[in-house]
């Protein structure tokens, strides 16, 4: 986890209009549109280059599981045409090319300070402006900050005893190392069966010597059917783009899965069955639109957790390792679900084993391997796929002080608390990309940040129209969206699951359903209609008006 500094730069000062923590997608795209407004911006980012998460997750088999076609920009007409991508899913090594080119075509780095991690942001009541400091010695005094730091960045290493004994490598997925890493002979232990180790353990299996893979909780996949692009396929799309994008923007998750407006419980069951089965043989995410009430209605719900159970036990040949992968302590999609390339049949191979680590924690990892009920897995390397400190994790690991002298930590204490996930109640000017109350990591993040990031260029051009420079929820109008997340997440099954959008892979994290479960169109008008009632729950101030601000 460590990091290099390569560049040599002198450390900044001064005033500047916008700081934008973070040089993913959604820093990059905010960079963009504030330069067309004509606002100074600059962009921190701990990395040497920009992509976020596809900057830092390079482990083997890293790959998006939302199509290609669909995880891009939609906010240049010749960008989206002129990109190609050769995957239907796309690898993180094509991702990142993506990321890059973006950055030369807008010429976005010359504003971007990378190998800089943000430390602190203070917000002044008397010059309304954020004092933003950094490890690098910046000092920058900043109207606005936007922090486009992730949903899934801050990754997550649990604390087993005797981790740092370990003789051989140890590797975080969210961590990767660039140069890559030969496993060819070794054994190798993958702690871990999130998205991150569904999609690495085939390919980690390929070149290992042997593969033990520890798993507290199952989860489920649903193959990926990841194929080249053919040239008839990206047209299909290239050719009605901006209406594609539009139908999109307006769905409950910012995919195009044509859905079935059908009850699963409803429906005969051998019908039932034949539409499960062209889910399946499609493949990916979008399984979950093969009814309408697959994540609000349980009996429906059993029927496709035991539809992709049975996929489970016809694939997996050793009946007890088939039974100990087929998850059933969570409905089906209340954990986010996973896409894969072989990952079940993975388990076939003579040189791969599951370990049971729910009813046997690991005790403790040893000089030459891990622990698991007083016997010892010698491993030569160790892969962390133990997640992230998820949608809040980024944020509150900056010093972000708001108006009062409270500081974000403290003020989501009991979990996190926004309006709209976009801002928070006594932090002005401080905006959020994909933040907790919003849709964000329930859809497809190119879409939520697209977004974001307009909605927040609208309401500064917005600002600067009405000679305002302050913007700030109330927490009249908070406290009625939290309670709104709270009420939408409390109709579905989301709740029901132990899952990171509850916060509950962390110890001590508040159990709160943090992302917007509303549906991103729904979501999308509610954001409209409050910036067309003139920013409706929100305070606006200029010089003269901030003392009374957000009461
Ligand atoms: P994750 O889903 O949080 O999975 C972490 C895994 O580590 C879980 O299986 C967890 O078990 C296990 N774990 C954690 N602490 C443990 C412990 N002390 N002992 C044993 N096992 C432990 O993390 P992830 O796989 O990195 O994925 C996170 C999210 O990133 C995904 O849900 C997805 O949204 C995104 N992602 C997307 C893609 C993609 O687009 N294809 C790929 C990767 C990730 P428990 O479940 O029991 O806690």
């Amino acid at each position: 986890m460590s990091r290099t500094t390569s560049t040599e730069r002198s450390a900044m000062a001064g005033e500047i209009d916008v700081v934008i923590v973070g040089a993913g997608f959604g820093g990059m795209y905010m960079l963009h549109r504030l330069r067309g407004l004509g606002l100074s911006a600059i962009v921190f980012d701990v990395a040497s280059g920009v992509g976020g998460t596809w900057y830092w997750n390079r482990y083997p088999g890293a790959r998006c599981d939302v199509e290609s076609m669909q995880y891009s920009y939609a906010f240049d007409e010749t960008l989206q045409q002129e990109w190609q991508w050769s995957e239907l899913f796309a690898g993180q090594p094509e991702i990142l090319r993506y990321a890059n080119y973006v950055a030369d075509r807008f010429d976005l780095r010359r504003d971007m300070r990378f190998e800089t991690r943000v430390t602190d942001a203070v917000f002044d009541p008397a010059t309304r402006r954020w004092a933003v400091r950094t490890d690098r010695g910046d000092a920058l005094s900043a109207r606005h900050c936007v922090m486009a730091t992730g949903c899934l960045s801050a990754a997550r290493m649990p604390d087993f005893p005797g981790r740092d004994s370990f003789k051989g490598q140890t590797y975080h997925t969210g961590y990767w190392p660039h140069e890559g890493v030969d496993f060819t002979g070794k054994r190798v232990a993958v702690i871990g069966t999130g998205s991150s180790a569904i999609q690495s353990i085939p390919v980690i299996a390929q070149q290992a010597e042997h593969v033990t893979v520890f798993q507290r909780t199952p989860n489920f996949s649903i193959p990926s059917r990841n194929g080249p692009m053919s040239e008839s396929y990206a047209r299909s799309w290239k050719d009605s783009y901006p209406a594609k994008r539009a139908e999109a923007r307006m769905t409950r998750n910012g995919i195009l899965a044509n859905p079935l407006d059908k009850s699963a419980i409803e429906t005969p069951e051998a019908e039932r069955l034949t539409i499960y089965e062209q889910r399946w043989a499609s493949g990916g995410t979008t399984f979950m639109a093969a009814f309408n009430d697959l994540i609000v209605n349980k009996a429906s719900n059993d029927t496709a957790a035991e539809f992709v159970r049975n996929k489970i036990r016809e694939m997996v040949k050793d009946p007890a390792t088939a039974e100990l992968l087929a998850p059933t302590n969570h409905p089906i999609g209340t954990k986010r679900i996973c896409v894969d390339t072989d990952y079940y049949l993975t388990y076939n191979q003579p040189n791969v084993s599951l370990v049971d680590v729910r009813h046997t924690p690991i005790e403790a990892i040893t000089p030459d391997g891990v622990m698991v009920g007083g016997k010892e897995y010698k491993v030569d390397a160790i892969v962390f796929a133990t997640g992230f400190d998820a949608m809040t994790g980024a944020l509150t690991r900056i010093n972000i002080v708001g108006r009062d002298g409270a500081t974000l930590v403290q003020e989501w204490e009991a979990g996190p608390r926004t309006y709209l996930g976009l801002m928070c109640a006594g932090f002005p000017n401080l905006f959020m990309i994909t933040g907790p109350g919003s849709p964000s990591v329930l859809s497809n993040m190119m879409v939520s940040i697209e977004q974001h990031v307009d909605w927040i260029t609208d309401c500064l051009a917005s600002l600067r129209d009405r000679q305002m420079d302050c913007i700030e929820p109330t927490r009249a109008a908070q406290d009625a969206w939290v309670e709104h997340v709270n009420e939408v997440a409390h109709t579905t099954l989301y709740p029901s699951a132990a899952s990171w959008y509850m916060g509950a892979n962390i110890e001590g994290k508040p159990r709160v359903f943090m992302p917007y479960i509303g549906g991103v169109g729904a979501y999308r008008q509610k954001c409209d209609a409050v910036a067309a009632a003139g920013y409706e729950g929100f305070v606006l101030s200029g010089p003269a008006r901030v003392a009374a601000a957000a009461e």
